[in-house]
């Protein structure tokens, strides 16, 4: 017997009993909406048109909003790469405190004492364990390998189906993952479903031939992260050719243009999807969609995401939609601040409503031995650690911090020398504690990031 046809049985056996004993006595239950998580991964705010960049990159975000959405365009993920943003989401609480991100030895020498990766504690509760125990049916579909089992990412989902590699589930091929996916599922019962869409992260694919501006880009980039000669790591070493450079940062530009325009397209084919299968009738669909971090795309000379807590790495969208739902039906509202942490996402999904106090606005980023030792310590190399108040910016930079203020340097390019708060200092001590190596971190979580490209 499958899963879902066991959870039918169930449900079709309580009733029975309801009935048996009374059912005149028994209020109907209100029947509970579906609940989506999409994260778009890396996706940062300021390259979507919905959030004011010049480009149509996100129409589909465009209409959700013109039609009721709530958005903010100034979350900060509660991590700066897939594993500790996607371990915040599911269960509530800081990096610092699941401690699932990366780990990192021979950090002081950069002797390239590698870099590992610390699963999701199975002692932490899950929001799909939550959502289980509400009757919920529960399923994961990811186009990021990382947010996988390896990771302890799929606990208390019933269906999981997870790309094993970048690229697998991403342009054209999402479509029959999403059928796949939607296809054998109840759209009476009620669902918790959690979709990330990866067209954004590197390899970026060819641009969709939807793209008014499309003329303007060449085929998709894949960063060759092991060849120091090639142009990701001379860039990052600032050895390329001047005469070059501002092509390549043209380039790079487009194409993660045209890979947000191509996760935006995606997303609109699951929520129509979603609509079209009936999946929002019975008592609606509440929809989160956020990122779980963003890109560095020649900022400060960088590349890549996961290791910084500067804007284009950690700003990222967060936005609240209610689809279908029968007549009269009405939802809490919810007003997004414009500065909020994407850890709110966790209470949005279970409650509808955003925690009260919300959250402190801050994260920490980690670095990364390998990546910096075989970049002759330029890049990947620093734990870094900021905190927010509105357009108020701490950055903790490996002991010294810099304030900004964001409304009039957004770039970050001219911080002031400035003393850490004491927030600041607790959450940096917090980051250096647990930039220790793990010795017991089980083999097959290298041999998985090796594969999706995480892991030299
Ligand atoms: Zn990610």
């Amino acid at each position: 017997m499958t899963k879902t046809s066991q959870i039918l049985f169930a449900t079709g056996a309580l009733s029975l009993v309801a009935v048996g004993v009374g059912a005149w006595l028994l209020a109907p239950a209100p029947a509970q909406p579906t609940v989506v998580l999409v994260v778009m991964d890396t996706v940062r705010a300021d390259h979507l048109s919905v959030c004011g960049y010049e480009r149509e990159t996100s129409p589909t975000l465009k209409a959700l909003v013109a039609n009721g959405a709530q958005i903010s365009c100034g979350a900060i993920s509660p991590g700066a790469w897939t594993l500790p943003s996607h371990a915040s989401f599911f269960t509530g609480v800081m990096p610092t405190e699941h401690q699932a991100h990366s780990i990192s030895s021979g950090i002081d020498s950069f002797a390239g004492g590698g870099n590992r990766a610390r699963p999701l504690d199975e002692r932490l509760p899950t929001i799909a364990e939550r959502f289980s125990e509400r009757g919920y049916q529960t399923g994961l579909v990811s186009a990021n390998p990382v947010v996988s089992g390896s990771m302890g990412l799929d606990r208390g989902f019933q269906d999981v189906d997870v790309a094993t590699r970048f690229g697998h589930y991403t342009n054209s091929r999402w479509k029959p993952t999403m059928d796949l996916f939607l296809d054998h599922r109840d759209p009476v019962a009620p669902q918790f479903i959690v979709v990330n869409i990866a067209d954004a992260h590197q390899p970026w694919g060819a641009p969709s031939s939807n793209m008014d501006w499309s003329s303007e880009y060449g085929v998709g980039i894949f960063y060759s992260k092991k060849n120091r000669e090639g142009d990701y790591s001379r860039y990052l070493r600032g050895e390329m050719d001047p005469m070059r450079t501002p092509h390549f940062e043209a380039q790079v530009n487009d194409a993660y243009d045209a890979a947000v325009f191509m996760a935006d397209e995606n997303l609109a084919y699951f929520l129509d999807r979603l609509l079209q299968l009936g999946f929002c009738e019975t008592a609606g669909c509440r929809v989160v969609i956020t990122s779980d971090h963003g890109e560095m795309l020649g900022e400060h000379r960088l590349l890549d995401h996961g290791h910084y807590a500067y804007q284009s790495n950690v700003e990222v969208p967060l936005i609240v939609a209610h689809l279908g739902g029968p007549e009269g039906m009405e939802w809490d509202s919810v007003e997004l601040p414009e500065r909020v942490s994407g850890l709110v996402v966790h209470d949005l999904l279970l409650t509808g409503r955003l925690p009260d106090p919300l959250p402190a606005v801050q994260v920490v980023a980690w670095p990364h031995a390998r990546r910096c030792s075989s970049l002759d310590g330029v890049a990947f190399c620093n734990l870094q650690a900021a905190i927010w108040d509105g357009d108020q910016k701490l950055l903790w930079d490996q002991g010294e911090t810099l304030s900004f203020d964001l409304s009039l340097d957004p770039d970050e390019e001219a911080g002031t020398p400035t003393a850490a708060s004491d927030a600041l200092s607790k959450l940096a001590r917090a980051g250096r504690q647990d930039e220790r190596d793990d010795k017991k971190m089980d083999i097959t979580v290298t041999e998985m990031l090796k594969a999706a490209g995480y892991l030299d």
